[in-house]
């Protein structure tokens, strides 16, 4: 079995809680306020990972992981938009 030999560091998936490259992920950051595409990681806030697939977005939502994030309810459509945009920005 191969093992990854990147010194990368390694992010966990808000909806398969698989650890992965941090490269590999979806990166956003919630600041406190709204939740926002974060592809050259200089955004100031909390980080969230997200595997580039439905299935871990569509978890993200099952498992309320925003709603844990900003602890209280979320806005889904702009979430969709700022994961939207990140996946068109990688
Ligand atoms: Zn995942």
């Amino acid at each position: 079995m191969r093992r990854h030999q990147t010194t990368e560091p390694m992010r966990r998936c808000i909806g398969c809680y698989h650890s992965r490259p941090q490269s590999e992920l979806l990166r956003l950051t919630y600041n406190g306020s709204a939740f926002k595409a974060d592809t050259d990681i200089r955004n100031e806030g909390r980080g969230i990972y997200l595997c580039r697939n439905d299935e871990c977005i569509q978890k993200s939502f099952k498992r309320k992981a925003w709603n844990r994030i900003c602890r209280s309810a979320v806005n889904t459509e702009e979430i969709m938009r700022a994961i939207e945009s990140a996946l068109n920005e990688n």
